[in-house]
């Protein structure tokens, strides 16, 4: 009896331990707003069996987090500890009057100051001071967004409005978006500047429905000067929600504010959106930002790297080396690899040593791989023999004249260095040789490149047609 109510007790001390993981990973996840709007809310009660039971404040919360979050939930909570199969979610009202607190926290009261204060900053969602313009990478896929950004803090608003930006998730609205508002409160220009997701924007719209308020939704919205609005696209389908942003919009665009909109698809791409929501959004100044190429990418890490370093104040600990591996490797987004010079980072740190590309290799499998699925083998050799002009079926075949074995060797030499498929894989990839001929493969290469410059440009260039897509 004893042990059991001891075994309790260390248990629930673990599940605690568990759950603050878990929501650690969650924040990671899903950022800031979400996590704040949203899974802060859950209050972990017990674990019975494979169940684990939540409450949250509201019926409302609750559907929410069911259909967007839970999967996810459930995930890490199963990684964290293996017993956990299921959840359950119970309401408790009592938890309501502490959500509903959230105005009175120190940050709310501050802008209750600023605001008796006359002052020009609505401190809504405090901008972050990472995503500034000087921190900003520009490059081709870019630039336009940045100068239109940039532009439109310095224009009069009648000559275009509002200014909406969209792309691929990790590209940079958000930074363009902060930094937009940084700037506009640096130069005094506007005298409230609001930022916030779209997700935000429902949520304090919800709660102002139920707190029977919305005079004063609706006043805040439309007494500021500029508004930024980020992930526009996450009001598709939320009808009610949509037609108060629309009503909130037009008005701060009749009375010649600012507004800045991100989403990631352009405005005729809003589904079933408001037809005239999207005419107006595509009558201001609409600019993309496209996924960034190799040197892009490696500028932006390069610069990330040394902010980290600065920032923690410790000498460089990873080889250029690594940097542009990471860039090579790491090309879904740029919020990934970030993620990814972080992980590489720490780890250096917490080694004390430097860290080369093998180990990077390890320190990052989970996440190469989901990136690895970009570049193939089998895209390598179609790049490879159509850039020797030899067919396909030659550069795999057993065939050993030179015209063949060379492109086949680099092709190898490419599978090894650009995915991170084991050297056996190559081998059967290669009409099932073995893992030495991989290694031979590689080696030779390597020596080559170091001695026969034409061929390292050849090499070089191949490996940019590959990467740089
Ligand atoms: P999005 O809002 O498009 O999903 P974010 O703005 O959140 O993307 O960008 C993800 C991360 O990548 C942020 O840390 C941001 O600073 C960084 N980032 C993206 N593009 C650039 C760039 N061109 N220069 C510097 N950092 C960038
Ligand atoms: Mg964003």
């Amino acid at each position: 009896m004893y042990q059991d109510l001891n075994q309790n007790r260390a248990s629930s001390v673990n599940l605690k331990d568990q759950w603050n993981s878990v929501l650690k990973k969650l924040n990671t996840e899903y950022g800031n707003e979400i996590f704040n709007s949203w899974i802060k809310n859950i209050s972990i009660r017990n674990l019975e069996e494979d169940v684990l039971y939540f409450t949250v404040p509201t019926r409302f919360i609750r559907d929410w987090i069911t259909s967007h979050y839970l999967d996810k939930i459930i995930f890490f909570l199963n990684q964290e500890n293996s017993q956990i199969k299921r959840v359950k979610i119970n309401i408790d009202n009592s938890l309501t009057a502490n959500m509903l607190n959230i105005d009175k926290d120190p940050s709310d009261q501050r802008k209750i100051n600023n605001n008796t204060n006359n002052s020009n900053y609505i401190d809504d969602w405090p901008l972050d001071d990472r995503f500034k313009f000087d921190k900003f990478v520009v490059g081709p896929s870019n630039e336009l967004a940045f100068a239109s950004a940039k532009r439109f803090c310095s224009i009069d608003v009648n000559d275009f409005n509002p200014l909406y930006i969209y792309g691929g998730v990790g590209l940079g609205k958000t930074h363009l978006l902060h930094a937009i508002g940084w700037k506009l409160k640096e130069d005094n220009t506007a005298n409230s500047v609001l930022y916030l997701s779209a997700e935000r924007f429902m949520f304090q719209f919800i709660k102002s429905l139920r707190q029977k308020d919305t005079m004063s939704f609706k006043q805040k919205f439309r007494s500021v000067d500029v508004l930024i609005l980020d992930d526009i696209q996450f009001m598709i389908g939320k009808v009610s929600t949509q037609e108060e942003f629309f009503h909130t919009f037009n008005s701060l665009l009749d009375m010649n504010k600012k507004v800045i909109i991100s989403g990631d698809r352009s405005p005729s791409e809003l589904g079933s959106f408001n037809e005239r929501m999207k005419s107006r959004l595509s009558g201001g100044l609409v600019v993309d930002i496209m996924p960034a190429d190799f040197n892009l990418r490696f500028s932006i890490i390069k610069n990330k790297y040394e902010e980290l370093v600065k920032r923690n104040k410790n000498s460089l600990s990873l080889d250029e080396e690594v940097l542009s591996f990471l860039a090579r490797t790491v090309t879904s987004n740029v919020r990934e690899l970030e993620g990814a010079l972080n992980k590489v980072y720490t780890f250096s740190n917490i080694l004390g040593k430097k860290i080369d590309v093998e180990l990077t290799k390890s320190v990052l499998k989970d996440l190469l791989k989901s990136n690895d699925r970009r570049i193939t083998i089998d895209e390598i050799q179609k790049k490879v023999s159509s850039y020797y002009n030899i067919k396909l079926d030659d550069l795999i075949s057993s065939r050993r004249i030179r015209t063949f074995a060379r492109p086949r060797q680099v092709a190898m030499y490419l599978s090894k260095k650009l995915t991170t498929r084991s050297l056996p894989e190559i081998g059967r990839k290669f009409g099932g040789r073995d893992h030495t001929t991989v290694i031979h493969a590689v080696k030779k290469i390597d020596e080559l490149k170091e001695h026969d410059s034409k061929f390292d440009e050849d090499v070089n260039l191949i490996t940019q047609m590959i990467t740089s897509i």
